[in-house]
């Protein structure tokens, strides 16, 4: 989601005549684009800071200006703070407020000290960003929803986001026909709850299922994914919709966070594992062979040995693709910081590590199980070496191949040569049905 609003802030500073640079030392303005979800990336942001500083200075002694932004969700939650530490920030923005930047510079240009800016403001937000200009990447995000109201005890989203909010069908369908327009070849949707989307369409509610027949059939349009889903609101139609669109990449991201019932209700997650893996099984049921990921935690507050137990139990149970891990990190502010019972971060790192390396096995054994299937490889980035490229399959797997440039964009058919632990080796094996080319088409 931050990739995204980095390029929708981009979107909205281009009138004003700025444009991206991968030379920090050129900046007149760097924008530090922060996360807030645990606190390694937060505390990142005051030595990212430091180093900017030393930027500014440089350029300073030069004679040229850097105005220095901080965005995102750690802006939200300790924009006073960071105004405090880091006086040389020039301005501290929310991530519901991007919108505002050219009349937050100007204000910051204009006056001394910095610019504080955190209200609410999500609907008009999204009104009032620009269309973007710029080619769109391959595989291209596109935000629908925003915020959330579930609450999880760990979790800082509903307080430095907000609560949920659904974009309009027709401006999620206008931002898609020009990424479509600019390039892009795959869509993911984006959301913190993204299957909880109502969005609503000439007074008729809109949920997920239906958004994704709506976009699947915007011509040019090879691909489309969702993240991240929340099990309590994959709904039947949504499950239909794997089964019945084509475009739906055969793949879902299903966090299921631990795998012990008691630590799910103290987790505020509203479902049991029991409910998790019939949602698992209705998914494979209608498309069988979807895979599935999923986020988890080690080591919230009294997890014991049997809780741990339990997760790698469902792990095992489920069979995962690929998923992510996490020690638990107590963020300021949520109902779990103040529980009793911390897990020592000893052994928080020790159940990550044993977690991690089961979650490595069957991320390895599903890649091996890849070689000799054929893939809709969408081809993204040239390979480290001259005469290869990379790309990515249904699954979200990186495919290392040899071919040229011409193919970065494409969607391709791949043979899968060779599954890896974290990558797949291909080769050609033909066109896929590749999409009209409709680019330059409005
Ligand atoms: N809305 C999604 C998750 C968004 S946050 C959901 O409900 O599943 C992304 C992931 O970060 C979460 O799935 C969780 O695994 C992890 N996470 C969130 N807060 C955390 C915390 N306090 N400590 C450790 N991991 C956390
Ligand atoms: Fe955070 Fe996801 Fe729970 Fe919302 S549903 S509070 S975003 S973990």
């Amino acid at each position: 989601m931050n990739e995204y609003d980095s390029a929708r802030m981009a979107d909205v500073l281009a009138p004003l005549g700025y444009t991206p640079t991968d030379t920090v030392g050129d900046a007149d303005l760097a924008i530090l684009n922060t996360c807030h979800i645990r606190e390694k990336a937060a505390e990142k942001v005051f030595s990212e800071l430091g180093r900017l500083r030393l930027v500014k200075e440089a350029r300073a002694a030069r004679g040229e200006t850097m105005m220095l932004a901080v965005a995102g969700c750690v802006a939200q939650a300790e924009g006073a703070e960071i105004l405090r530490r880091a006086p040389y920030v020039d301005a501290v923005l929310g991530p519901q407020t991007y919108h505002r930047l050219p009349e937050v510079i100007a204000r910051a240009v204009r006056g001394a000290g910095g610019v504080l800016e955190t209200d609410f403001c999500v609907e008009e937000k999204f009104d009032a960003l620009p269309a973007a200009q710029n080619p769109a990447h391959p595989s291209a995000f596109l935000t629908i929803q925003e915020g959330c109201d579930k609450f999880c005890t760990f979790c800082v989203v509903p307080y430095t986001r907000g609560a949920e909010y659904s974009r309009p069908v027709a401006a999620v369908l206008a931002e898609a026909r020009g990424l479509v327009e600019r390039g892009a070849r795959e869509i993911t949707v984006l959301g913190q709850n993204v299957n909880a989307y109502r969005g609503d369409e000439d007074g008729e509610p809109v949920a997920l299922a239906g958004l994704l027949r709506r976009l699947a059939g915007l011509p040019g349009l090879a691909r489309l994914r969702y993240t991240t889903s929340h099990p309590r609101d994959m709904s039947d139609d949504l499950i239909a919709a794997h089964a019945e669109v084509a475009e739906l990449a055969p793949f879902v991201h299903l966090p299921a966070q631990s795998g012990s019932d008691r630590i799910l209700a103290a987790m505020n997650r509203r479902h049991g594992t029991s409910e998790y893996k019939a949602c698992i099984d209705r998914l494979r049921g209608a498309r069988p062979d979807i895979a599935v990921s999923s986020d988890f935690i080690v080591g919230f507050p009294g997890e014991s040995d049997s809780d741990f137990a339990a997760t790698l139990d469902l792990v095992r149970a489920v069979e995962y693709a690929q998923a992510y891990s996490f020690k638990y990190s107590p963020r300021p502010g949520t109902p779990a910081a103040e529980l009793p019972r911390q897990v020592p971060e000893a052994l928080k790192t020790e159940r990550l590590a044993e977690l991690q390396a089961l979650l490595g096995e069957q991320q390895a054994a599903f890649n091996q199980s890849c070689a000799g299937r054929t893939f809709d490889v969408l081809f993204d980035r040239p390979g480290r070496h001259d005469g290869q490229v990379v790309g990515r399959s249904p699954y979200m797997q990186a495919v290392h191949m040899d071919g040229g440039a011409e193919l970065l964009g494409e969607m391709a058919r791949v043979e899968i040569v060779a599954g890896h632990a974290n990558s797949l080796a291909g080769r050609i094996a033909g066109t896929a049905r590749r999409a009209p080319d409709v680019r330059g088409a409005a």
